[in-house]
């Protein structure tokens, strides 16, 4: 915004004008999302909400934040049978309890972007962490297919990056399902759950993942923040 005052009849800057941007500053270009929505009817809305004040102590299915991200893979080979996984809302294998669980991102193997569900609606992927968490899932069997896969991994970094900047999100909250009971931001109100945690993106891995992604922050002018540390949940 230009300051207010006289207006100059003098060309060039003046001196109350804000300088110009630093050389790295840009802005943080969308990804190509292709909008594939699971069905979220009112009925898995208010399983959401039961779910979230069961676990969380909150009284709604919107999302908290999101301060985190958290990188999944899909342990699948293609893209379809995890929306279709997703979209049914049916008791998880593990604690058998609705809602379905469910991620707001899945990208395929050719480096294609779906998102699932609204940013605003807590989804169930991470355990103590999906009242304030963005899922992304990856279709692949391991960490290292997808960080072997340029096109998979090319997207996974750039949609990452487009949530920190959005949602001013540090580095070291952009974690990965296997450092779930090592987040700050970790939650569980039930005991039985409260150690629960996946085998995927394992640390090693996240921290390649982290440092391609922190290079990026820094070419788009984003501070990356403190380094990511761990915060152990208490008795796990
Ligand atoms: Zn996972």
């Amino acid at each position: 915004m230009p300051s207010p005052g006289p207006a100059s009849t003098s060309p060039g800057p003046t001196p109350t004008s804000s300088p110009p941007p630093g050389p790295t500053e840009r802005p943080v270009p969308k990804p190509r999302i292709v909008w594939k929505p699971i069905p979220f009817p009112r009925h898995r809305l208010t399983e959401t909400a039961a779910y979230a004040r069961l676990h969380y102590g909150i009284d709604s299915w919107r999302i908290v934040g999101p301060h985190v991200i958290v990188e999944h893979f899909t342990d699948s080979t293609t893209f379809a049978p995890v929306w279709n996984e997703f979209a049914a809302d049916v008791p998880d294998y593990e604690f058998h309890v609705l809602p379905g669980i469910c991620a707001h991102f899945v990208i395929d193997r050719d480096g294609t972007i779906y998102q699932l569900v609204p940013l605003d609606v807590m989804c169930r992927h991470t355990v103590g962490l999906n009242w304030t968490a963005i899922g992304i899932e990856m279709v692949g069997t391991s960490d290292r297919s997808i960080l072997a896969n340029p096109r998979e991994l090319r997207a996974a970094l750039s949609l990452t990056l487009w949530l920190a900047e959005r949602f001013h999100i540090q580095l070291r909250n952009v974690i990965g399902h296997a450092e779930s009971l090592l987040s700050p931001y970790h939650h569980e109100r039930v005991t039985a759950w409260r150690c629960q945690t996946h085998g995927d993106w394992v640390h090693p891995d996240m921290q390649v993942f982290r440092r391609d992604l922190g290079r990026m922050m820094r070419r788009y002018g984003i501070p990356p923040g403190p380094a990511w540390a761990p915060h152990p949940v208490p008795g796990c």
